[in-house]
Order: structure tokens, then C-alpha cells, then sequence
């Protein structure tokens, strides 16, 4: 996405822009990020000395994959954004593409691994069943970690009388 710095000439000068606006979908550490609807941003542009200041936010919804049920589920964002650009770093300020600097405001805060909701319960790891769909028929064996380390305490119990 293409920003007009031209029309902040003079030191001092602000300018703001509020608009929707497209990303493509990414790929990032093995994730697909989906990108499908526009996306609100927000910034207040400043002419300082020697840079530009963008303050604002990238707000809307980005299309994840949950890493326990793997089901595609929307994951809402509203990211600050805090940028300075430096004057002589910048090529053409009339067409000044931001694309690049939301993109990584992005990728910061996507989880490693996301999940799409708190109680998520996942897929069986026998059959493959997505349980929040409903339970599957496998004989479940799950053994509670408070119980478990019970159990190891007998299990070390027994092993000192042998
Ligand atoms: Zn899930
Ligand atoms: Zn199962």
C-alpha cells in the first residue's frame, strides 16, 4: 500500500489517514496467515527535522490455523504502530510503500502457536476426531497429572522395598 509523505512539506506538518486497506496472505514459520478481509488502519503522520513519525493501529481479523485441531478460525488484532522513518532512507516520499512495515507489525504478534479458543480440546491422537465436534469411541487412557505423580510415588515406594 502506497502513502503520500509529498503533502507533509514543512517540518511540523501532520497529516492522518483512516482507511481499509488489502494485505496479501503470508507464510510464516510454517503458518498460513490469511488476510481475507480489509483491514482498519489508523495513522497520524509527522514531518519531524530529519524523519517521519506513524503512530496509528492495524486493526481487523486474520484467518489462523489452530495447532490443536487444525481448523481454520478468524483471530482478531488491533496493533500499535510506532514508526520513524528516516528522510534520506526514503526513495519516493509521494509513493512511500508501507506494505512491508505492517506486514512485520504482523508477524510480531502471531503465536507460535495459536489456538482458537482456551478449551480447545484438539484432534484424538488415536482416531484423529476433532473433539469439540464430539467425542470419538477410543478407549481413553488419560491419566491425571496430580494422579500420575501419585503414582510415581508408589512406583519409587515399591522399587525401595525391592
Ligand atoms: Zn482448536
Ligand atoms: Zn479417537
Amino acid at each position: 500500500m502506497l502513502i503520500d509523505l509529498s503533502s507533509l512539506k514543512e517540518v511540523g506538518s501532520r497529516k492522518s489517514i483512516d482507511r481499509k486497506i488489502e494485505l496479501p496472505d503470508l507464510s510464516y514459520r510454517e503458518q498460513e496467515i490469511g488476510i481475507p478481509f480489509p483491514l482498519d488502519l489508523k495513522l497520524d503522520m509527522y514531518n519531524t527535522e530529519d524523519s517521519y513519525t506513524l503512530t496509528g493501529s492495524l486493526a481487523g481479523n486474520l484467518v489462523l490455523t489452530c495447532s490443536r485441531c487444525l481448523e481454520r478460525f478468524e483471530y482478531k488484532i488491533d496493533i500499535k504502530i510506532n514508526e520513524e522513518l528516516m528522510k534520506d532512507e526514503i526513495n519516493n516520499i509521494s509513493e512511500f510503500d508501507i506494505s512491508s512495515i505492517l506486514i512485520e507489525h504482523i508477524l510480531l504478534i502471531i503465536p507460535i502457536k495459536p489456538i482458537c479458543s482456551q478449551d480447545c480440546k484438539g484432534l484424538c491422537v488415536q482416531c484423529g476426531q476433532n473433539l469439540n465436534e464430539g467425542e470419538c469411541d477410543c478407549e481413553k487412557d488419560i491419566i491425571d497429572p496430580r494422579m500420575a505423580k501419585l503414582k510415581k510415588l508408589f512406583d519409587d515406594k515399591d522399587n525401595e522395598e525391592v
